[in-house]
């Protein structure tokens, strides 16, 4: 008999804001240690929150993006607990009355429900080597949303599904950055296995699943030590468990603590959270467009076919470079089929983002217009392209440079044509002896001999021409 996997995402991301989420000081991100830092951060007693108002919209975009029901009041609870990285001994977050409940995320065909999204604060940074452990208390205050959702994932390989989406749709409405090396995106997995239908098992907290690589890697390996321990009739315990993956498997780290062991009370420093209903219109009012409104548009509008149109929308960056190149070529056709291929090629080999890519839309467009015109074939466009690319350069200055606009002149293409048929005289015999297979050949070695440049319906058409009225001398 089969199990089947019970798992609910956490998600905390690091909201785009300029200052933290209770004081003025500077998110910025690399700071050197503790200069971004006030009374209020540090927690010295009398230092009073305020409360961010961009935090709160940002928050508000990411429950609208995800069809949550937002409260109109909300209310920041005290979360208790010492670490060396909470100067305060406690985190601002919210309790039993979060900002947004109940929304929902499409995956794929699945649609998985979202429990609730709040506001918190984020700690310090401990930083460990061999004989001492440093604080840096830079990130402490950084705005965070939590987002949870209801353990409807089903695998692993959902659960990178979901957190891939999720990342996607911060991104889109410029609620977070999604950088995962910087930590601007943290996943936690709540895991349990079942028997298909039958009661829920005991669950377990996987932390440390921060890239895409390790969340479905963290919780496969957590779902098959849980189906170990069961098979072998023993009992899972509710612990959190850290995902080692040098060593490739989950391990303890403190027993799962409840929510009673924080001691939760309302925060006494901070109002309730209002959200009036004129404040949720104009974040709706004000949202980016939504990846699934883009490339609806894509295909309505240009008549792009659904895979690539879903493929162009994968970051919100790829999405703005398409339809700059859109406008810059005049024909959004050319443009997806260059920028999902050639462009992520480019840089996919070369493992850089579109931010430092030297092929702007305006000079794709350029090389997509000259392919249109005829001025240079699509394969020349493509070492054109491979070129911009390495020098960034443009298209029309390597065509010129190198001499490689298309050959549409029939006596050139002619004269190479005679020269290809005098040089292969045994193909040509094989050809009027009704071996026409050889065709392909001879239009390769045209081909060469043109150095790519012939107009190949054009190079078609004469050769055969040729071809036909040699055998018929
Ligand atoms: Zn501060």
């Amino acid at each position: 008999m089969s199990w089947e996997a019970v798992i609910g995402l956490e998600v905390h991301a690091r909201l785009l804001t300029q200052t933290k989420i209770f004081c003025g000081c500077p998110t910025a991100f690399g700071a050197p240690p503790n200069t971004q830092v006030c009374p209020v951060c540090l927690g010295y007693p009398g230092a009073l929150p305020v409360l961010n108002r961009k935090a709160v919209e940002l928050a508000l975009r990411m429950a609208v993006a995800t069809g949550c029901e937002i409260h109109p009041r909300s209310v920041f609870a005290r979360k208790n607990y010492f670490y060396p990285d909470l100067p305060k001994g406690y985190q601002i977050s919210q309790f039993d009355q979060p900002l947004a409940t109940t929304g929902r995320l499409v995956v794929g065909d699945r649609t998985i429900r979202i429990h609730r999204i709040h506001l918190e604060e984020d700690a310090g940074k401990l930083l460990h080597d061999s004989n001492s452990t440093l604080v840096d208390l830079n990130r402490a205050g950084t705005p965070l949303i939590e987002i949870v959702s209801e353990p409807d994932v089903r695998s692993s390989e959902e659960a990178a599904a979901y957190f891939t989406r999720l990342r996607q749709l911060l991104m889109f409405v410029d609620a977070c950055d999604g950088n995962m090396e910087e930590g601007s995106l943290r996943c936690d997995a709540n895991i349990s296995v079942r028997r298909p239908g039958g009661p829920l098992g005991t669950r377990t907290e996987v932390k440390n699943v921060n890239s895409f690589r390790y969340v479905a890697r963290a919780i496969e390996h957590e779902i098959e030590r849980q189906i170990g321990v069961l098979e072998s009739r023993g009992t899972i315990r509710q612990e959190t468990r850290l995902f080692d993956a040098a060593a490739n498997e989950t391990r303890v780290m403190r027993s799962k603590e409840e929510a009673h062991d924080y001691r939760y009370f309302p925060e006494p420093d901070l109002l309730t959270l209002e959200v009036d209903d004129a404040w949720v219109a104009s974040v709706r009012r004000n949202m980016p467009p939504l990846p699934a409104q883009r490339s609806q548009r894509y295909r309505s509008e240009w008549s792009i076919p659904p895979a690539d149109a879903e493929a162009l929308v994968a970051t919100r960056d790829l999405a703005d470079y398409f339809e700059a190149v859109v406008s810059a070529s005049g024909n959004p056709r050319l443009a997806a089929n260059w920028v999902r291929n050639e462009v992520l090629r480019v840089l996919n080999d070369r493992n850089i983002e579109l931010a430092g890519y030297r092929v702007t839309p305006p000079m794709l467009g350029e090389l997509i217009r000259m392919v249109e015109a005829g001025t240079i074939g699509g394969k020349i466009a493509k070492e054109v392209f491979d070129e911009m690319s390495a020098s960034g350069e443009g298209a029309a200055a390597i065509v010129a440079k190198r001499g490689l606009s298309q050959i549409s002149d029939p006596a050139a293409i002619r004269s190479a044509a005679e020269r290809v048929l005098a040089a292969n005289a045994a193909q040509v015999e094989q050809y009027r002896a009704g071996k026409t297979q050889v065709f392909g050949f001879l239009v390769g070695q045209l081909m060469k001999e043109t150095r790519g440049k012939a107009k190949a319906e054009l190079a078609n058409e004469i050769l055969r021409e040729m071809l036909t009225s040699a055998s018929s001398e």
